[in-house]
């Protein structure tokens, strides 16, 4: 039972976020600008320092795939 949790499997990898991911500027699932909205996600700790992780308040919205 020895279980060290670092990162939850719900969050992405902070490795693979760009760096406005990773300071709460853009959201960390989507990558959309969040402005002064959005909500805390959760909290992961990468290189020995925590990161908050921002998401959009209301949901992503998937990326348009459908062909225009
Ligand atoms: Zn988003």
């Amino acid at each position: 039972m020895n279980t060290l949790v670092t990162t939850p499997p719900l969050l992405p990898d902070v490795a693979r976020l760009r760096p406005r991911q990773q300071m709460g500027i853009d959201c960390a699932v989507c990558g959309h600008p969040l402005g002064p909205s959005g909500r805390v996600l959760g909290e992961v700790r990468y290189r020995g320092l925590p990161f908050r992780l921002w998401v959009c308040t209301a949901g992503c919205e998937p990326p348009s795939a459908s062909g225009a």
